[in-house]
């Protein structure tokens, strides 16, 4: 019996940790092909996603930053090699469940492919479920409708979709909670309040690629941009000390505001597609973009385009 290790991308947010321990779950229940699957994070968990599981009474997924050859993986919330884990290209991927642009992705055999322009990888985990003939628990219903609403910011983020609102009515309904309110419960649990400028730009940052440059886009979700608006140049020093140790070319930080719903977007180094798909310029306190709520498709997405 061969063991599956199922993880979502580096610096994993409430997403990647809950798609990877609820699939895992669920694959193990039906010993689905025969193996056995591990739930594991690339890095430490966040804490919105520690409380949740402690309260839940399920076990923390084990940390890994590296797989050995061979090794067969399952990776959730991500499928680019930038943002997965060391010796990803001489693992053998069994599957991905994914909500992201396909990026770099090639495999040498078939593999499971799950991919739907949901607002979560969790949304996509409830119709695993589903096709698996499985009925949710209310715990694993509960983790997922935490990851829904982390990664839709309540549902206003513009990747929400029908199917999302319809899964956390029906996930709100078995659980008992209404979905927004819970949702907003499980963001408050987040120390963000005593974020340092360091945390502030790491704590959710991914590597793009865009024409070969090296590009890192972090968002930093808060109730109250304020906070982190007075506190610019320590952000920007964070900034340019985090591309330097990434080894990246340019950085971009949206400090994103979900009371008031908008970015405040913050430019370092090298950021000449970040400028031109956003059209906007590298100024010192960064420029407020309403309505900008997503990286993935808000963000990232027009940067990439603008480098092809
Ligand atoms: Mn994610
Ligand atoms: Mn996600």
């Amino acid at each position: 019996m061969a063991t599956v290790l199922v993880f979502g991308h580096q610096n994993p947010d409430n997403d990647a940790i809950m798609s990877a321990v609820v699939l895992s779950q669920l694959l193990n229940q039906v010993e689905y092909a025969g193996n056995t699957y591990e739930a594991c994070a690339l890095g430490a968990l966040p804490a919105e996603s520690a409380k949740l599981l402690a309260d839940a009474g399920v076990a923390e997924p084990r940390q890994i930053d590296s797989v050995k050859e061979g090794q067969l993986v399952l990776l959730t919330d991500h499928n680019e090699s930038a943002q997965s884990v060391e010796g990803l290209k001489s693992a053998t991927v069994f599957g991905v469940v994914d909500h992201h642009r396909i990026g770099d992705f090639e495999t040498a055999g078939p593999l499971h492919y799950l991919a739907f322009p949901w607002g979560s990888s969790c949304t996509i985990v409830t119709k695993v479920a589903q096709m698996l003939g499985i009925e949710l628990t209310d715990v694993q219903a509960k983790l997922l409708l935490s990851a829904m609403m982390t990664d839709t910011l309540m549902l206003k983020s513009p990747t929400t979709t029908d199917v999302d609102r319809t899964v956390a009515a029906q996930l709100g309904e078995q659980v008992g909670v209404d979905p927004v309110t819970f949702g907003m419960e499980v963001f408050l649990t987040r120390p963000s309040g005593s974020f340092t400028a360091a945390e502030m730009v790491g704590n959710d940052i991914k590597m793009f690629e865009p024409a070969g440059k090296k590009l890192l886009i972090g968002q930093y979700e808060t109730v109250d941009k304020s906070r982190a608006l007075g506190m610019i140049d320590e952000i920007r020093e964070a900034m340019r000390a985090y591309a330097a140790e990434k080894g990246a070319d340019g950085i971009v930080l949206c400090v994103t505001d979900i009371m008031e719903e908008g970015s405040q977007v913050l430019l370092e180094g090298d950021t000449e597609f970040a400028q031109k798909g956003l059209s906007i310029s590298d100024e010192h306190d960064g420029v407020w973009m309403p309505g900008v709520l997503s990286r993935k498709k808000q963000v990232a997405a027009p940067i990439i385009a603008a480098a092809e």
